[in-house]
């Protein structure tokens, strides 16, 4: 027997719709390219966003075909998601802090027909529109009399006076809501990037488990800044989650430094903010060197990679910013775990608490995982056994775009697919995951395993350590040990000797580093996280002094 409640599709033109509706003099506020702060309501993004689809629809776009950007945070990225994805195509955000030839190959394999992009991209459109002609159109994002001329991008559009063409009373289709609406490719850090393609239906329902108290818990008394990218990952659902639930939204732009962030912070009452540890470390350092407060921040979500718990520390007992320490991918759009305590955690110690406020969390509902051995079996929950971690959930992967990579899941007796995040995990018996590391990243010595999360989150307790970075090193007789590349603070110092010993005590002996290396700066990927392919580039032949 059938329920009999209604079918609504679940659709990202509806949150946006009730957002303009509900909340309609709630703003937006962003930083522009242009250099002015720009402020407008959810009423009038919605009107521009259904405007822009109905000029994009004239263009020609047709239904699932792509829309690529490459631009900051704004306010008109939020309109080309909604106006790209609700009409039927897809829109696909690309990191510019890609390789111009990554870039390139990443837009002729997504096959995307229109291309609109922040001016300050320019140089680099330039570069890859000659080898991108299936690109129909490429949409500066500016306004008209600050458009660019260029004779190396054919057909060049400006946003605004496409805007001006659009129709006022076109109205949302009704999409099917397993139709896609957008796509982002992972890093590629091995290999070319694979594309994950959502659904309104994976994307509406990851924004209303990313809503949750106990997920990131955003309401419409928050002023929410997403530092993390519109290009990583779809801002981790914030761009979705803020007009769901009636946050105001405030975008930094192109200016990520910690005195622009905290300047926004403190100008638009920001509440809650995200991003990856390495905009924190930015953050923190200009507030600390400065003398700052923050007036109205209560939280953040920290994740991409792991949250140092010194970080954490400082957050929470220096500024009195709740962390909110979560896990997730491309391949889960993105978010997956949170670490927030529960009844049972608010009588223990403070340290106690820190220890929770370290792992990457329990699951959302929606998400189910396990950690599987080598064999595939499934393994206890205990908080010290660690396996690769595998997922499942409605908004969790289960093919790459166009196929590539074949069938990705690994499928349980019950022949249901999980997907494999490449992730090595421990779980608890309350549930609550930490990454040990990478799979690929874990030091491997005499058929052990070191995790180099753990000796990074050490390193950077130490007050001369800006950044720090382990990898495992070719070592004869314990086949890799581990070596400890640190990037010192302005006129910082630290011996080797030094950095050996701060290890003594706060783990296992034969986890401590063999070596440490001292380097300028510790190379970040395209998403702020450590390039450790680099770093393995690097000091490839590194002979450790153990060795
Ligand atoms: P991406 O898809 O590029 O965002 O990368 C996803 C990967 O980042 C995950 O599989 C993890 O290896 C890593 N990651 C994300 N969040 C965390 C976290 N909180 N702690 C440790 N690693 C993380």
């Amino acid at each position: 027997m059938q329920g009999l409640m209604m079918d609504m599709p679940l659709l990202i033109s509806s949150i946006l719709q009730h957002a303009a509706r509900h909340h309609g003099d709630t703003e937006i506020v962003s930083r522009r390219v242009e250099g002015d702060i720009h402020r407008y309501t959810y009423a009038q993004c919605e009107q521009r966003a259904r405007r822009m689809a109905s000029a994009l629809t004239h263009l020609g776009a047709q239904p699932g075909e792509r829309v690529a950007t490459l631009a900051w945070n704004g306010y008109r990225h939020v309109e080309i998601y909604y106006a790209a994805g609700g009409m039927g195509s897809v829109v696909h955000t690309i990191n510019p802090r890609l390789h111009p030839e990554q870039l390139a190959w990443i837009v002729n394999h997504a096959g995307d027909r229109f291309f609109a992009f922040d001016i300050t991209f320019l140089p680099i459109i330039e570069a890859i529109a000659p080898h991108c002609p299936q690109v129909k159109a490429w949409i500066a994002m500016v306004d008209a009399d600050r458009q660019p001329v260029s004779d190396k991008i054919p057909n060049l559009l400006n946003y605004e006076t496409l805007m001006a063409q659009g129709a006022d009373d076109w109205q949302w289709p009704e999409l099917d809501e397993r139709s896609a609406v957008a796509l982002c490719y992972t890093s590629g850090t091995t290999g070319n990037p694979k594309g994950a393609l959502y659904s309104h239906r994976s994307t509406v329902l990851h924004a209303y488990a990313a809503a949750l108290p106990d997920a990131m818990g955003a309401s419409a008394r928050d002023s929410i800044l997403p530092v993390v990218p519109m290009f990583h990952v779809n801002a981790w659902g914030l761009p979705y989650v803020c007009p769901m639930v009636g946050a105001k939204l405030v975008l930094p732009g192109p200016a990520l430094d910690g005195k622009s962030i905290y300047e926004l912070f403190e100008a638009e009452g920001v509440t809650y903010s995200a991003g990856v540890p390495t905009v924190w470390l930015g953050l923190l350092q200009y507030v600390s060197a400065n003398n700052l407060r923050f007036s109205t921040l209560t939280r953040t979500v920290i994740g991409g990679s792991a949250c140092p718990p010194a970080m954490i520390r400082t957050f929470r007992e220096t500024y009195g910013v709740d962390v909110i320490h979560a896990w997730g991918m491309t391949e889960l759009s993105p978010l997956g775990t949170l670490s927030r305590l529960q009844n049972r955690h608010l009588a223990l110690s403070t340290e106690e608490q820190q220890k929770i406020f370290a792992k990457q969390g329990h699951v959302i509902f929606g998400i189910d995982m396990k950690i599987v051995g080598e064999e595939g079996g499934e393994l206890p929950w205990d908080g010290s056994t660690y396996g690769n971690l595998l997922v499942r959930g409605p908004w969790v992967l289960r093919e790459y775009f166009r196929g590539e990579g074949g069938d990705p899941l690994v499928y349980d007796e019950q022949g249901r697919g999980w997907f494999p995040t490449g992730d090595v995990a421990t779980i608890d018996a309350q549930g609550y995951m930490q990454i040990t590391d990478r799979s690929k990243d874990v030091i491997k010595s005499g058929g052990e395993w070191i995790s180099s999360i753990d000796l990074e989150n050490l390193a950077l307790s130490h007050p001369a350590v800006a950044n720090a970075a382990v990898i495992g090193v070719a070592h004869p007789k314990w086949d890799e040990r581990p070596l400890l590349i640190v990037a010192l603070k302005p006129g910082a110092q630290a011996t080797r000797e030094e950095m050996i010993a701060f290890y003594d005590g706060k783990i296992a002996k034969w986890w401590t580093p063999d070596d440490v290396q001292f380097v300028e700066a510790i190379p970040l990927g395209a998403t702020g996280k450590i390039l450790k392919t680099r770093l393995r580039e690097q000091f490839g032949d590194y002979r450790l002094p153990t060795a």
